[in-house]
């Protein structure tokens, strides 16, 4: 396994060059309206149109129906047209299963056609290794040489570059291969860590990390806009073009912008630091997608951005040398007394603290499930020195929770990487 890293740069092109770039992105855009509505056209005919079948037809009809695009890089409608088809199967993947019964674990809607004001955005590569870095200097295909504020982060084999626009700034994504092996797992303690609602992870050593509640903070001023958008959107039952309301959009657009810059520093300075000081990390398994049809917890949640938390946790245990762990997800972390096992079956959401009912400790609901976690019993090799704390009576009870699937699934072998598929 080679590691993969992204690093995503703020651009400063000049005037023609940002011509350029709209012009890249308008024509992907075009491509993928027109695959999306050659595949749709096809549905009503009873025929599933895939990529492979859409790219070849685009590129017999383009100098009919977009004459204006061939000057421009072919490979920015080509991954256009990748995209919808993913869209597509991630879309008959889902219809496939709500029909044979099953519920999915997230809804997949059908692709949406594009809208300049929505997106702007284009792949910019000609494929691995085209696109070169310069210092602080982008060399890209069809465009030339653009100024970046910052250097690449990584040297490597550049694999892909994206180019978009968020809220008036182009910026280039990078996809580097930097063709090292992940380093080995190091010495050092394992970690469990339980990610919650009000405080965004707690560590079984103690260490907590806030959560930076950067949407709930942000909340009164994003609502008000919403309401403002709304209200602008259908006067005397015209919906007409208004500057006014396209300066609320670009207000909410910041006001999006700043919640998920604060929240990822957040994210990358803690995960970070857990990686780097823990030989494993144990985690919960958390049905984040199911969680959030639960509307009341619904905002909390996505506030949180739980899954964005564990993903750049995982890939950071991965540069760092620890290893990673899902618990299972039947595994009752919140409700097992870390200290002897006992059951706390009336615990409910609310309950911040909790007194044990068999050795009488008070409970820390979070520092008690990150301590759980951390003696998780499906663990490879006992915790050393803590193996003692693992009783029986908490393996029958983790054993009784999972009842439903097979007892199998407790075998060390296949509990040592347990990746559920279905989580983020
Ligand atoms: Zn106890």
């Amino acid at each position: 396994m080679v590691m993969k890293r992204s690093h995503r740069i703020a651009l400063k092109p000049t005037p023609e060059q940002e011509s350029l770039f709209g012009q890249h992105a308008g024509y992907a855009r075009f491509a993928y309206n027109w695959a999306l509505g050659e595949f749709k056209a096809g549905l009503d005919v009873g025929e599933w149109l895939g990529e492979r079948t859409l790219r070849p037809r685009w590129n017999r009809v383009k100098s009919m129906i977009a004459p204006w695009g061939l000057e421009l890089s072919q490979n920015a409608t080509k991954y256009a047209i990748i995209d919808l088809g993913q869209a597509a199967e991630g879309w008959g993947e889902y219809r496939r299963k709500v029909n044979a019964g099953r519920r999915p674990v997230r809804r997949v809607g059908f692709p949406r056609f594009k809208r300049r004001k929505h997106e702007q955005g284009f792949r910019a590569d000609n494929g691995p290794d085209t696109v070169r870095v310069d210092d602080k200097v982008v060399i890209l295909p069809k465009i030339g040489r653009v100024d970046m504020v910052e250097h690449l982060r990584f040297a490597g084999s550049i694999r892909e570059v994206t180019v978009n626009r968020t809220d008036g700034t182009w910026f280039a994504c990078f996809c580097v291969e930097d063709g090292q092996k992940p380093p080995p797992v190091k010495d050092g303690p394992t970690i469990g860590v339980d990610v919650g609602l009000g405080t965004m992870a707690t560590c079984s050593d103690g260490n907590k990390v806030e959560n930076p509640k950067a949407l709930t903070t942000s909340l009164k001023r994003l609502r008000k806009v919403d309401k403002a958008i709304a209200r602008s959107r259908n006067v005397h039952g015209k919906s007409n073009h208004s500057n006014r309301r396209e300066r609320l959009y670009a207000k909410r657009r910041r006001l999006h912008a700043r919640i998920v810059n604060v929240r990822n520093a957040n994210h990358h300075k803690a995960t970070t630091a857990i990686a780097k000081s823990a030989g494993r990390v144990v985690v919960e398994t958390l049905n984040v997608a199911g969680m959030i049809r639960n509307r009341r917890l619904a905002r909390a949640i996505a506030d949180a951005g739980m899954s964005g938390f564990l993903t750049k946790l995982e890939y950071k245990c991965g540069w760092y040398g620890a290893e990673y762990v899902k618990a299972d997800r039947w595994f009752a972390s919140s409700k097992l007394c870390a200290h002897c096992g006992w059951k706390n079956d009336d615990l409910t959401l609310s309950d911040r603290e909790w007194w044990c009912g068999g050795c009488g400790t008070l409970n820390d609901r979070d520092l008690n499930a990150a301590q759980n976690l951390e003696q998780w019993p499906g663990l490879s090799f006992p915790v050393p020195g803590r193996g003692d704390r693992v009783s029986p009576a908490m393996l029958a009870v983790v054993g009784e929770a999972s009842s439903g699937s097979a007892p199998e699934i407790w075998a060390p072998a296949n509990l040592e990487y347990q990746i559920s598929s279905d989580s983020e």
